[in-house]
């Protein structure tokens, strides 16, 4: 089910949308290695007919699977968007596409998520990668494909530095 408002149960009141949007139906590709969505969009709209087209408000929340920039962590990022809002017009040159009396949230929550991905994703603020103590760790469990200070990747960013 995507996530759509049908117009003609608008016309008396407003709606209420809540539930969540599968992975599949909210089709986002976040072009990056770090994140992943794994997890279906939970939502929490209500839509209100204005004269010229629609409000939407409410809350979206998206759980992203991702993976620490520095220290390589997987974690969670929780991505709330807690005053969501969004007018879409039904006249003039902007409006929106209305299909069987329906019109497809979707893209418009897609692309108000997708402004909110985190750019760096960081296990927690300030991580400062892995501490050389744990590089010996991992090492010693056979997992080699771990950043340390000597690694290409290091000499890279330190590159910039100067
Ligand atoms: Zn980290």
């Amino acid at each position: 089910m995507p996530l759509a408002v049908n117009l003609r149960h608008l016309e008396a009141r407003n709606i209420r949308l809540e539930g969540s949007l599968p992975v599949a139906e909210l089709d986002i590709d976040p072009r990056d290695e770090v994140i992943r969505v794994c997890h279906p969009l939970e939502h929490e709209l209500e839509v209100q007919r204005l004269e010229d087209g629609l409000l939407v408000r409410g809350q979206l929340h998206l759980v992203l699977e991702c993976q620490c920039v520095r220290c390589l962590k997987p974690f969670q990022h929780h991505l709330e968007l807690a005053d969501w809002a969004c007018h879409l017009p039904l006249q003039g040159e902007d409006h929106v596409a209305v299909v069987n009396d329906c019109v497809d949230l979707t893209p418009w929550v897609r692309e108000d998520i997708l402004l909110e991905f985190p750019r760096h994703p960081l296990c927690k603020p300030g991580c400062r990668g892995l501490p050389r103590a744990s590089i010996g760790k991992v090492r010693s469990t056979g997992d080699t494909g771990r950043p340390d200070v000597g690694s290409p990747a290091w000499a890279e960013l330190n590159k910039l530095k100067f």
